[in-house]
């Protein structure tokens, strides 16, 4: 089943897609950790996306495009995969259908205040990624991460300047992408704001629904 999951920074997409991954039992890849792990690794690729995602920005499509050919060949994706964060342009949509078909496309929605909320309230660790949220799923020491013991930081990109730049861009780039799937007919929309468990059973009623689970 090859799916994709796309919504507004702070929507939980990349919670939800974990969870979908674990039980669909096939790998969820996430340009955005892909690009943060490579940025801690200080790679060439890192280095180079750095420049954009600290302002805010969408790293250059060419790079995305290149980085997802690339993983989706690899041998875990022969049964499907769930992609969160990608594709996140026109141009982007446009290479995946190219070299893939897609079986949906799930935006999950939350409003612009709501984003900006939860995102001021997001501490990620500075060694191993894992995020935390002040109010939903607090560190139990505070600043520390109970993963691995790492410092927690805001993000350069989960900054308030950054975060605005960020919902722009998904407005202006990314929101045509729901045009582009309900023509495919792959369309499907769910309400981002309740708790992290009632949005995961809308999802898995909508996969029960379309028979892609039991
Ligand atoms: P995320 O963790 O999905 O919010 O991604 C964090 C950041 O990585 C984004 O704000 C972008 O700068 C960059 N990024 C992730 N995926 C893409 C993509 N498909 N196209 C361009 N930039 C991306």
């Amino acid at each position: 089943m090859k799916i994709i999951i796309f919504g507004p920074q702070g929507s939980g997409k990349g919670t939800q897609a974990k969870l979908l991954s674990e039980k669909l039992n096939i790998p969820h890849i996430s340009t955005g950790k892909i690009f943060r792990d490579n940025i801690e690794e200080q790679t060439d690729l890192g280095k180079e996306a750095q420049k954009y995602m600290a302002q805010g920005n969408l790293v250059p499509d060419d790079l995305v495009i290149a980085l997802i050919k690339d993983r989706l060949a690899e041998t875990d994706c022969s049964d499907g995969f769930i992609l969160d964060g990608y594709p996140r342009t026109m141009p982007q949509a446009e290479s995946l259908d190219a070299i893939i078909k897609l079986d949906l496309a799930l935006e999950i929605w939350i409003p612009d205040e709501e984003a900006i909320h939860r995102i001021s309230q997001r501490r990620s660790c500075s060694v191993c990624g894992e995020i935390f949220h002040l109010s939903h799923k607090p560190p139990k020491v505070e600043s520390v991460c109970d993963k691995c013991g790492g410092k927690l930081i805001v993000r350069d990109d989960d900054q308030e300047k950054a975060i605005k730049q960020r919902l722009a861009s998904y407005h202006k780039l990314t929101e045509p992408l729901i045009d582009h799937y309900k023509v495919q007919d792959i369309y499907m929309k769910i309400d981002g704001r309740p708790a992290i468990e009632a949005v995961k059973e809308s999802i898995f009623e909508i996969f029960k629904q379309l028979k892609l689970i039991d």
